[in-house]
């Protein structure tokens, strides 16, 4: 059978949300947010119902093809070829809040931001990432940590019922009665379907404090000193990241440093200005910084302060967990490159995500493996550079080894298939079987095998 009869075939069974190779919305659906990825697909389901994602996964069955799912392509890496039907859910964006419960029914394409601000009108906040155009349930399933994880735990523990459908094409449902196995596997490792539907619950946080502080890189011994001293007297309200970034080219950072190394330092507290007083005290050690947006925030705010990039990126990266030991070792880690304008990687960050919230939920990872986590990440948009990127995450992990968990972090391996160590052997033993059980011809394709 020729490509055109199998797209024809699918245009059958799909009907009206088949997007074809050559037209606008297959060219926008295969140009994911991380533009590392190489992606022509058979075709594209732009779906807008459960139906429809039921009806593409049954089309790719009986054609004998792989399914792909991508909101943003925040998480894409690797090549999507052509044994492939890849939905599009974008077009599944609802948000609805019941505020009483404090949960949110969330579509398969929503945003942070679109979650958000409607949580907010109600008081309330999810437990998004540090950026608002990631994708509500690529963050979720994969972990999802963000800055309210230290006061209320990782989004995976967040998540109550999945809508999905199996590798077979039949809808399902996981919550703790229905399914539990499944709801474990959504907790974290990626989960075994394609959802067309999450409840999320939602946090009241009524003294949400948050901002971002900039240095010049020459201050970095210092500053990364007032952090490390800190935190032993900071609590599980406050969450914070110390960075180098090489700086954006934006209003939001003081022109005397766009586009050089600074220390970015961000963090929010859900006690207020409370939860700030022992970052506070500690930093009088250090110099004042170039810029200090600390204050009274809403969730618009909160999704900015990391200042993250807000356009499609060629970006590899490597996360991973690590000790309680990180303190004594962040500067060494985050000086491995040295701290040169030029050095390879954008940005390289260590977060504090202790906490002891969220054990309740039964998830294949519903709380940080390790006390701090470490992202790097430098623009690869050609193979030299992505070679350079590499080297430079080897360089990195060199300087980590001393206080690694052993266990990767798979949100933050940006454009990378795979993700060693990121669940013990157990764990991936029994993700494997429960994938077995809904996707047994493992129609299911992802970007990144754990
Ligand atoms: C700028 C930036 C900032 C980030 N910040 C954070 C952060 O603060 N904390 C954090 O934990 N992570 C963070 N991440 C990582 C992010 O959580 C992952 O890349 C996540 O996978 C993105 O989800 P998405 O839906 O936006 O991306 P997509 O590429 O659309 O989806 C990623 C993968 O999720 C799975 N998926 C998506 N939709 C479905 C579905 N309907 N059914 C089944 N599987 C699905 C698929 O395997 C898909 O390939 C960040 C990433 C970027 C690029």
């Amino acid at each position: 059978m020729t490509t055109e009869q199998i797209v024809d075939d699918l245009d059958r069974a799909v009907g009206s949300a088949l997007r074809r190779p050559g037209d606008d919305e297959y060219d926008t659906a295969t140009q994911p947010r991380n533009a590392t990825a190489d992606q022509h697909p058979v075709a594209v389901v732009a779906a807008t119902s459960a139906d429809d994602v039921r009806r593409a996964v049954r089309a790719a069955a009986d054609a004998g093809l792989g399914v792909a799912v991508q909101a943003t392509g925040h998480g894409a890496a690797g090549t999507v070829g052509d044994d492939v039907l890849l939905i599009d859910t974008r077009r599944m964006n609802g948000v609805s809040v019941d505020p009483s419960a404090r949960t949110a029914r969330v579509g398969a394409g929503a945003t942070w931001a679109e979650v958000n601000a409607e949580a907010a009108t109600h008081g309330l906040l999810g437990l998004a990432g540090t950026a608002p155009d990631v994708g509500v349930v690529g963050y979720t399933l994969s972990g999802g940590i963000g800055w309210l994880t230290r006061a209320h735990g990782m989004a995976s523990a967040s998540l109550r019922r999945v809508e999905f459908v199996d590798g077979d094409g039949e809808p399902q449902v996981a919550d703790e009665q229905e399914n539990p196995e499944a709801l474990w596997a959504f907790r974290g490792a990626g989960g075994v379907g394609i959802v067309t539907a999450v409840e999320i619950d939602l946090v009241a946080v009524p003294d949400l404090w948050a901002g971002y502080r900039l240095w010049p890189i020459t201050e970095a011994e210092s500053v990364v000193a007032a952090w490390t001293d800190a935190l032993g007297q900071i609590d599980e309200t406050l969450t914070s990241a110390i960075g180098f970034l090489k700086a954006p080219d934006a209003p939001v950072v003081p022109e005397a440093l766009r586009g050089h190394r600074v220390v970015h330092l961000s963090a929010a507290s859900v006690s207020g200005e409370a939860g700030f007083e022992p970052l506070e005290r500690a930093l009088r050690a250090a110099p004042e910084p170039a810029i200090d947006t600390t204050g009274p925030c809403d969730e618009k705010r909160l999704a900015v302060i990391h200042l993250d990039p807000p356009d499609t990126v060629p970006a590899i990266g490597d996360g991973g967990w690590l000790t309680a030991s990180t303190p004594a070792h962040a500067l060494a880690i985050l000086s491995a490159l040295g701290v040169g304008d030029d050095a390879p990687l954008a940005e390289m960050e260590i977060r504090h995500v202790a906490t002891t919230v969220a054990a309740h939920a039964d998830g294949a990872m519903t709380s940080p493996p390790g006390p701090f986590l470490l992202h790097v990440v430098g623009p690869a948009p050609t193979v030299d550079d992505r070679r350079t990127v590499e080297q430079a995450i080897d360089v990195v992990r060199a300087a980590v080894q001393p206080v690694e968990t052993g266990r990767a972090a798979a949100s933050f391996r940006d454009g990378q298939t795979t993700v060693p160590g990121a669940f013990a052997d157990d764990e991936e033993e029994r993700l494997r079987s429960v994938r077995q059980r809904y996707d047994p011809h493992r129609r299911i394709r992802r970007p990144r095998s754990v």
